[in-house]
């Protein structure tokens, strides 16, 4: 009998249930060395991983970015890059220090695009305070890649007291971002989708999360982080739930989302809690600092960071939302397609 040959399919790149599936099979499972003692490693998918060398962990990220288009509003493919790395470096809770970049572009490819990809890279990152201090350039043939892709490596270092994981919310804490949600995902949507976001003010919240991060850290008391990207906040509670195995319950309400991101996931049916964000920090922290902590970033200028909801014990690994009208639903971890190339 014939074997059925096993494709990949998009869904396995889309950053929800079918990916962490995959990965789990296909690389966890089959590393022998995953990690070092103490520090973060493969299995625990985490934003970052850490390599703890004395009182010192030294944190280490990578991702690709394959953003289509490659020029949105509020961005480019080369900011997301060097923002996208240093956010995954800043949820840890350590300085990001360094980045380097691989990037493959298509032959044919327009040299000013390029420039400007590039200028936009080098910008963000001097305006972090991180050295770019190595990379790689490739080119391929016309139609074997679409336009270009980037992939950004980030260190950073955390003393040991400070490092924050994605297990680490306790019954009780509060849960809260640091702006409005979606944006980016909903802005690279509406222009996969043909719809001229040039007439609307959606555009992506693409942005360095470090700052806000060093505010939340300064009164203590935060216990875990992260950034929601691909599968936006749905993703990144359903992983901290199920790491610090513990229950989210969310206030709808309270979730802070623009008009104009309400009203394309209203016209196309989708779901704002799926979408990604690229300049947000959702942290879990300690009810006593939880006000206070929003307080500042409020008057730092993030002035729709708020506490959307808290920790219990109960069923762990759950999310569930207090809807608007009262009901409770469970907010379930992102499947499927999701949007290929959002980052
Ligand atoms: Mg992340």
């Amino acid at each position: 009998m014939m074997h059925e040959r096993k494709l990949i399919s998009l869904s396995h790149g889309a950053g929800g249930k079918e990916m962490g599936e995959l990965l789990r099979e296909l690389i966890i499972s089959k590393v022998k060395m995953s990690g070092f003692e103490e520090g973060i490693g493969l299995e625990d998918m985490d934003d970052s991983s850490t390599i703890p060398l004395g009182d010192i962990h030294v944190t280490v990220t990578t991702d690709s970015y394959t953003v289509n288009p490659v020029f949105f509003p509020g961005g480019d493919i080369g900011k997301l890059a060097v923002t996208g790395t240093i956010n995954d470096l800043a949820v840890m809770g350590a300085r990001p220090l360094a980045i380097v970049d691989a990037m493959v572009v298509e032959e044919g490819f327009p040299m000013d695009d390029l420039k400007r990809i590039v200028s936009s890279m080098i910008h963000t990152a001097e305006g972090e305070g991180v050295a770019l201090i190595g990379g790689d350039f490739k080119v391929m043939p016309r139609k074997s890649l679409d336009k270009i892709i980037i992939t950004t490596s980030g260190i950073g270092i955390v003393s040991r007291e400070a490092l924050i994981t994605d297990s680490g919310l306790r019954p009780g804490d509060k849960i809260i971002v640091t702006g409005t949600i979606g944006e980016h995902g909903a802005t690279i949507l509406a222009l996969q989708s043909g719809i001229d976001v040039g007439g609307t003010s959606l555009r992506s919240d693409c942005a360095s999360i470090v700052e806000a991060m060093k505010i939340a850290l300064e009164l203590g008391g935060v216990h875990a982080a992260k950034d929601p990207t691909r599968g936006g906040l749905a993703m990144a509670l359903n992983e901290m739930a199920r790491k610090s195995k513990v229950m989210i319950v969310l206030e709808e309400e309270k979730i802070p989302i623009r008009d104009e991101v309400r009203m394309y996931c209203e016209m196309l049916g989708i779901d704002p809690l799926y979408l990604a964000c690229e300049g947000r920090a959702v942290i879990g922290a300690s009810s006593e600092v939880a006000d206070d902590i929003v307080q500042k970033l409020n008057k730092a200028g993030y002035k729709d960071a708020t506490v959307i909801g808290e920790v219990r014990k109960g069923r762990e690994g759950y999310v569930l939302l207090r809807t608007v009208v009262g009901g409770i639903r469970i907010v379930e971890p992102p499947t499927g397609e999701l949007v290929p190339r959002i980052c």
